[in-house]
């Protein structure tokens, strides 16, 4: 699939360098061969001009500058050339600037004769000539103008042209390529950061799906049992119940807060209160499991930000203080200000992480094999809703553990 949008962005690339590149070739070929016809057209006009008021239709005769702006005649004039003929298409004078010889001559008028046209272009052994008449009772009068030249500038022009093209698309084509290569590496990156996580929660969600299943097959199997028989079952589903709802309600904080630009709800809240709060909250949980919980909040700490979540990022982290702390272990919260932050620590006594699962318990879904291997119920997410809290109000998390001594989690914000 990557190969294939390579392909199609390179060839992207290429295509508009292509169309820019004929766009200017064009444009200035254009320009060029129009502005070269313009000159050669005032030129045998000025020379027919002459012609016909009855002087000999020499250079001196032709007046400088010939709408050009300079003081010289421009080189052009000099490929220019009159002839007289009779009525009857004797040649009666040329003028002197004619370096033809006079066989060529009177080929070159010849075919000209041939042609009914009064204006066109001739192309002779000798040379392109263009051409222009006008006749009267008595003569005719012809101006050539000798294109050769203009011609082969032209010609070698589109030749350079196509050259600089050839070189200009191989190139194109080369750095085309390699941007795209390196466009691509972020997305790729995305993607199949986005391909595992949907694969993890499908694994999440199809364990308790598998235990409801199972234990809403074992009571229907026995549809005359009493409900208070089937307990057992009943309460099993829906602790899984419970269990999914959770890690549905953490899938949509995380989708939600990712398709967010930045935090929305900001206001001044009192964060050593919500701290305060949240530990009492725990204390239940921690005098069930003979935990010792010391807390030492600073009083009147108030920060920009949002309640609920300041409210959710504190439970995350008590959460697991508990959760990996066994009976008679000890937890410290503390929350304090420096000079330009606000600090909260928790610590605790638990089974702490190792240096290695350090880096990654911020990722989703990820459990240590310690915790995976235990029997404490988690389900991965609940730093990276942390982690994802702490960058929403600018602060940063840091982790500091050591195994089976215990670990410490600060957010400064
Ligand atoms: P969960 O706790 O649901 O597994 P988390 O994202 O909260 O998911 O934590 C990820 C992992 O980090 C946990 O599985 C655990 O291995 C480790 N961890 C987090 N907090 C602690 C802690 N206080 N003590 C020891 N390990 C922890």
């Amino acid at each position: 699939m990557f190969r294939k949008l390579k392909i199609r962005l390179t060839l992207i690339n290429l295509t508009t360098v292509l169309l820019i590149l004929t766009f200017i070739f064009a444009g200035t070929y254009t320009l060029l061969n129009k502005q070269l016809n313009n000159q050669v057209d005032n030129i045998m006009n000025e020379f027919l001009k002459i012609g016909s008021e009855g002087k000999t239709p020499e250079l001196s005769n032709i007046p400088t500058p010939l709408n050009m702006g300079g003081q010289d005649n421009p080189p052009e004039i000099f490929n220019c050339f009159v002839v007289k003929l009779s009525s009857s298409g004797e040649l009666i004078e040329a003028s002197q600037n004619n370096i033809l010889s006079e066989i060529h001559t009177k080929e070159l008028i010849r075919n000209t004769m041939e042609s009914s046209q009064q204006k066109g272009l001739i192309s002779m052994s000798f040379g392109t000539f263009r051409y222009t008449s006008s006749v009267n009772q008595q003569s005719k009068l012809i101006v050539f103008y000798n294109e050769s030249m203009q011609r082969s500038f032209l010609n070698m022009l589109i030749v350079i042209f196509i050259i600089i093209g050839i070189i200009g698309v191989f190139l194109a084509f080369l750095s085309s390529y390699f941007i795209a290569s390196k466009a691509l590496v972020p997305i790729k990156r995305a993607w199949i950061k986005e391909e595992t996580f949907v694969a993890d929660a499908s694994h999440e969600l199809r364990t308790p799906l598998t235990v409801i299943r199972t234990n809403m097959e074992i009571v229907l199997d026995n549809e005359n049992e009493t409900v208070k028989s089937q307990k057992n079952w009943l309460y099993n589903i829906q602790y899984e119940y419970m269990k999914m709802a959770k890690l549905i309600d953490d899938l949509l904080f995380l989708a939600r807060e990712d398709n967010k630009e930045k935090q929305v709800n900001i206001s001044a809240i009192n964060l050593s209160e919500i701290v305060l709060q949240t530990c009492n909250e725990f204390k239940p949980i921690v005098a069930e499991k003979h935990i010792e919980l010391i807390v030492n909040i600073e009083k009147g700490i108030v920060i920009p930000g949002d309640d609920i979540k300041m409210n959710r990022l504190i439970c995350i982290l008590m959460d697991n203080a508990i959760k990996y702390t066994g009976s008679s272990g000890k937890i410290e919260v503390s929350c304090h200000r420096t000079d330009k932050h606000s600090v909260i620590k928790v610590s605790d006594t638990g089974i702490g992480i190792s240096q290695e699962d350090i880096t990654k318990i911020f990722q989703r879904f990820y459990r240590s094999d310690k915790s995976r291997n235990s029997e404490i119920e988690g389900s991965g997410l609940g730093l990276s809703i942390a982690d994802s809290i702490v960058k929403q109000f600018n602060g940063t998390m840091r982790v500091s553990s050591k195994l089976g001594k215990g670990s410490t989690l600060e957010v400064e914000i």
